[in-house]
């Protein structure tokens, strides 16, 4: 028996004729009756159709002995009457185009004709094996590396409104017989979509796990021009549902939609849209497939060795200035060899144009969007340092690995207690001996009084920040130069510490030598940083 295969039971057999006439796909019907089985939604809707008209046909003749499935008022004596037109007229116009299709009688049975009134096709012609092959071509054609991928759906909002009216239209009839139907319990659309399509484009994709959760996400998007008005009268019932873009048009999200369908009383939604919902004349369109992979983190160490050559670009009122940057510099190799979209960097401080980074180097991380390689091992990734580091003299990475998301704030984590060490070539006014710069070595955990720069003033909030400066030693060069030594707690403005910064900064290198200092260069040695862990050479 063909009405064996689905998981009805009799008290859906009015609902099951109801939907049927309102113009309802075989698989929405099962949604309907909230089937779970999902071998019943992937077997052909020729076929579940075939075995609904049996199942309710069924109810006819069993009728007499089953008294306590009264017959909906409206419904004609037999409901194939009244069914069969709605087919015939379709097949006829079916047969219109296409002369050489096969006999009416024969496709009568076999064809689902009419675009479903609830998923507007999605459930019918836009779901199977060659929407399957259509993504799979999609997502092979990016050339993404993948083990596992999601799928995800994005459906017309109207699709919402629909709905709705489909389940007041058939919920009054339940409660009469005493039954329940919560709206929560039916299947929803892109769930089913996915029961049906998941095992299919793992197919097409050789076998790739469809899951729930992957880096991975393959997205297919519907819409349906035809019916976009349909969401429209609930602006003017549930206004403050809705938000409006900058040219005042109201925008009508899935998730504003079945908001304001929430709020909305039943007889409003009832004199406002039709009931069921009227007959499309077209199937959604499907949209571009689009693949995104999650982003992948690169996190390292950088040594600058060169004085001009900024962080991040610099651009002045719209004008680039310096050719490059570090952050460039360490993209580029790594933009080419994750095949990735675009890059987002960040880094444990940040020295000056004309700052040296030596030592081990400066922590950086670099998030890289949308990759469409992804996995790198240990050599792979030591390959692609000696590629960054040979593409340039002015850097140099070190430390290079694949970290998680959540291990790159561990380089952020109490940045302002880290230390910092620097080298400074200091010129003074007044000519010094070795004996006039000993006492610097003796100084410990200065506290340093900084009010804001004022070469930074611009995008810092004027303020005093005390910062220590833990130790510091000096090296004489000659009677006019000498080598600083300072460990200092991170974010202290090295510069203003030592040319005082017209008494901004105090006590200040000037007060302390009695005479007038500058700063002619400046390394960073170290940025005490304990993060990303080291990779032994
Ligand atoms: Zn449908």
């Amino acid at each position: 028996m063909l009405t064996t295969m689905l998981p009805l039971k009799d008290k859906d057999k009015p609902m099951v004729q109801m939907l049927l006439l309102a113009g309802c796909c075989a698989r929405c019907i099962l949604r309907f009756c909230c089937v779970s089985v999902h071998a019943a939604y992937r077997q052909p809707p020729q076929n579940t159709l075939k075995q609904l008209q049996a199942f309710i046909s069924d109810t006819e003749n069993s009728k007499s002995q089953d008294s306590a499935v009264p017959e909906p008022p409206e419904d004609p004596p037999s409901k194939r009457a009244k069914l069969e037109p709605g087919v015939t007229d379709a097949v006829l116009e079916r047969d219109d185009e296409a002369a050489a299709a096969p006999a009416p009688v024969v496709r009568l049975e076999e064809e689902e004709p009419r675009v479903c009134v609830v998923c507007l096709g999605i459930l019918q012609d836009m779901c199977g094996t060659s929407q399957a092959v259509k993504i799979a071509e999609a997502v092979k054609a990016e050339n993404y590396e993948f083990d596992t991928v999601v799928l995800s759906v994005s459906l017309p909002a109207q699709l919402c409104v629909r709905e709705h009216s489909c389940w007041l239209h058939v919920k009054k009839e339940v409660r009469e017989k005493g039954l329940v139907l919560d709206k929560d319990d039916v299947i929803q659309v892109k769930e089913a979509f996915k029961w049906i399509m998941q095992g299919l484009v793992a197919k097409e994709l050789g076998g790739i796990a469809v899951v729930t959760k992957s880096a991975f996400e393959v997205g297919v998007e519907f819409t349906h021009p035809e019916t976009d008005a349909d969401c429209h009268f609930l602006a003017a019932v549930c206004h403050d549902c809705f938000k409006t873009t900058k040219d005042k048009q109201l925008v009508f999200t899935r998730m504003a939609v079945v908001k304001a369908l929430e709020k909305i009383p039943d007889f409003k939604f009832l004199k406002h849209y039709p009931c069921p919902p009227a007959q499309p004349t077209s199937s959604c369109s499907p949209q571009d497939v689009r693949c995104l992979h999650g982003s992948v983190f690169v996190a390292g160490r950088y040594n600058k060795f060169c004085r001009s050559l900024p962080q991040t670009p610099w651009v002045i009122d719209g004008e680039r200035r310096m050719e490059s940057s570090v952050e460039e510099l360490i993209a580029a190799p790594l933009l080419a060899a994750f095949r990735a979209d675009g890059f987002n960097f960040s880094s444990s401080g940040r020295e000056d144009v004309d700052v040296r980074t030596l030592g081990n180097g400066r922590p950086f991380a670099m998030e890289l969007l949308n990759p469409h390689r992804s996995r790198f091992n240990r050599a792979e990734m030591k390959q692609l340092q000696e590629t960054i580091n040979k593409s340039s003299d002015k850097i140099r990475v070190r430390d290079l690995q694949i970290v998680t998301r959540q291990a790159m704030s561990r380089m952020k984590e109490g940045e302002e207690e880290k230390t910092k060490s620097y080298t400074a070539l200091i010129w003074t006014q007044k000519p010094i001996q070795r004996e006039d710069i000993t006492f610097i070595d003796d100084i410990k955990d200065l506290t340093v009084d900084q009010k804001t720069p004022l070469r930074v003033l611009h995008r810092r909030a004027l303020a005093v920040r005390p910062r220590v400066i833990h130790s510091m030693n000096a090296r004489f060069l000659d009677p006019h130069h000498f080598y600083l030594g300072l460990k200092t707690q991170a974010g202290t403005y090295i510069k203003e510490f030592v040319h005082g910064d017209f008494g901004r900064t105090k006590p200040n290198l000037c007060q302390l030598l009695k005479t007038d200092t500058d700063i002619l260069e400046l390394d960073v040695e170290s940025v005490d940083v304990d993060w990303p862990p080291a990779i032994p050479e």
